[in-house]
C-alpha cells in the first residue's frame, strides 16, 4: 500500500535519526530548528518549504528524506540522486508509531525490516513509542 507521506512526516521521523546521520553539533542545531518548525506546523502554520530547505541542507539528511518520501520530485530538484548500490531494504507501507504520552506530538515511521523502535525524543529516555492504531488517536 502506498502511503501519502509528507514533509511533516519526514520531519518528525528524522528527529529520531539525526544522531545517526549528522555529527553531534549538527544533529543538535538541526534538531532544535526542526522541532521549532514542527511546533509551528502543529499550530497550523505552513512551514513545508522551510522544512524542505532544512532537510536538504546536508547530504545525509537530504538522502534520508529522499528515501523516506520515495518520490522523485520532492527532493531531486535539489540535485539529489539515490547512489547506485544502495540496497537498503525499505518497507512499503511503513508502520506508524506514536508517543503514548498525552498531548505529545511525536511520531515515527518504521522504514526498515527489523529497525528498532526508538524512545520518544520529547521524553528521552523513558518513553517507548507504541504502534499507532485508530483507538490511540482518541486517547
Ligand atoms: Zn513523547
Amino acid at each position: 500500500m502506498i502511503q501519502d507521506l509528507n514533509i511533516i512526516d519526514a520531519g518528525y521521523t528524522i528527529c529520531f535519526h539525526l544522531k545517526e546521520l549528522l555529527n553531534s553539533t549538527d544533529a543538535e542545531t538541526t534538531g532544535s530548528e526542526l522541532k521549532k518548525l514542527l511546533n509551528r506546523a502543529q499550530s497550523g502554520e505552513k512551514v513545508n518549504s522551510q522544512l524542505r530547505e532544512l532537510l536538504k541542507r546536508s547530504p545525509e539528511t537530504r538522502k534520508w528524506t529522499y528515501n523516506f518520501l520515495n518520490t522523485e520530485e520532492e527532493i531531486t530538484r535539489g540535485g539529489f540522486k539515490n547512489p547506485p548500490g544502495d540496497s537498503t531494504q525499505y518497507i512499503s507501507g511503513m508502520k506508524k508509531y506514536i508517543c503514548p504520552e498525552n498531548g505529545c506530538p511525536a511520531y515515527w515511521y518504521r522504514q526498515r525490516v527489523g529497525q528498532e523502535v526508538p524512545k520518544c525524543f520529547n521524553h528521552v529516555p523513558h518513553v517507548d513509542l507504541i504502534p499507532y492504531t485508530k483507538e490511540s488517536e482518541t486517547v
